[in-house]
């Protein structure tokens, strides 16, 4: 039986604002027929003039429909829909940062299936302070908050509790949540769950990162609280903000090649370093001192369990011999298109 009818559509894009692009969305209200396919959500325009990516002489710039979810937020008939931002002659914008991985994996990434999780931390804020920081002065030392419970120790919890479920709504790989080092600090994983079955490629869990990141905003948004993705978002001794990036390709999921595929991976990395941080995220040697948890900006270490490194192999990973890395060196604040992209074009296109 056929359908039509209308639905609201949420057109999110990547703006151009340096360092760190954000995101940006606006609404339209799209007619359908039959079911809702990607080709329902038509290329759409907007003033480039006002989010850093065109000038106000010349400010058209297309909004290309790539993908879409369920919108959790708005319920039925509405729909999150990511985009790439084209210009007048339908060629990506420089902005366009996931144009640019598409290509690598188009161009030889895609031959070894790489698959992703990101591990997205972030502040929450209210009132200038970190959520649950006393009025005057800190809160008591780090050591009791990292997957903590009790309202002395865990700010946020429901709006962490309601993003995971908009999340699952939505359809996304989200891995889970916990409570970080830092109060008032979190972290939602998206990435391969281990069901069989499910599409964990890189390119999907980058547009779904964007996606959660967008949910997060908008939750908070409605509970009056910010949410900082800055990497240090405290000076001093409280930890930063990462987005540790977990890496797999055809070869290190292979029982028979996967322990070798990662030392030579990490190989390749450590050459790579500095072409790495430089797309990691702003102020990025704020966060990786040496001290909480990082290895310093200036160093390439690897290691097993060891979260002093730039690239860690899980101890489990270690003792089957075989599946994936970890990237520790991403910033919270890093364009999850950007990371993969290094990760895919270091590891994969250059062998
Ligand atoms: P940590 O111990 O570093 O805190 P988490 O438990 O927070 O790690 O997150 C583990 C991440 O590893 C998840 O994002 C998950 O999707 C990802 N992951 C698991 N297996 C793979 C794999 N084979 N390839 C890529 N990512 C993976
Ligand atoms: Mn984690
Ligand atoms: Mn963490
Ligand atoms: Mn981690």
């Amino acid at each position: 039986m056929s359908r039509e009818g209308l639905v609201k559509a949420d057109y999110i894009w990547l703006d151009g604002a340096q360092p760190t692009q954000q995101l940006r969305s606006k609404v339209k209200v799209v007619p359908y027929s039959g079911s809702v396919t990607l080709s329902t959500f038509e290329d759409w325009g907007f003033d480039g003039s006002s989010t850093f990516q065109a000038s106000g002489t010349d400010s058209d710039l297309t909004l290309h429909p790539v993908c879409f979810y369920p919108d959790p937020v708005r319920g039925d008939g509405s729909y999150l829909v990511m985009c790439e931002v084209l210009t007048p002659d339908n060629k990506p914008h420089v902005s366009n940062s996931r144009s640019v991985l598409r290509q690598a994996l188009e161009s030889g990434g895609l031959a070894q299936d790489p698959w992703a999780g990101f591990e997205q931390e972030y502040t929450f804020f209210k009132d200038a302070r970190p959520l649950g920081w006393p009025q005057q002065g800190f809160p008591e030392p780090q050591g009791p908050f990292y997957c903590s419970v009790g309202s002395t120790v865990a700010y946020g919890r429901d709006i962490v509790a309601e993003h995971l479920d908009l999340c699952l709504k939505a359809g996304l790989l989200i891995y889970g949540t916990n409570a970080e080092v830092m109060p008032g600090q979190w972290e939602f994983q998206i990435g391969y769950r281990g069901v069989a079955g499910e599409d964990a490629s890189i390119l999907k869990m980058a547009d779904e990162t964007w996606i959660a990141r967008y949910l997060l905003k908008l939750i908070a948004e409605r509970n009056g609280v910010q949410v900082s993705f800055d990497v240090k978002p405290v000076k001093g001794d409280w930890n930063g903000a990462g987005m540790h990036t977990n890496f797999s390709t055809k070869a290190t999921r292979d029982p028979k090649t996967g322990m070798k595929a990662i030392e030579t991976a990490i190989a390749l990395l450590s050459k790579r370093h500095t072409e790495h941080i430089a797309k990691y995220g702003a102020n990025n040697g704020d966060r990786l001192t040496g001290h909480h948890e990082t290895c310093s900006i200036h160093e390439f270490r690897s290691g097993i369990a060891n979260r002093g490194c730039s690239i860690r192999i899980p101890r489990t990973v270690a003792e089957k011999g075989y599946g994936y890395f970890e990237d520790r060196r991403p910033g919270a604040n890093a364009n999850p298109y950007d990371v993969a992209f290094m990760l895919v074009t270091s590891v994969i296109n250059t062998l």
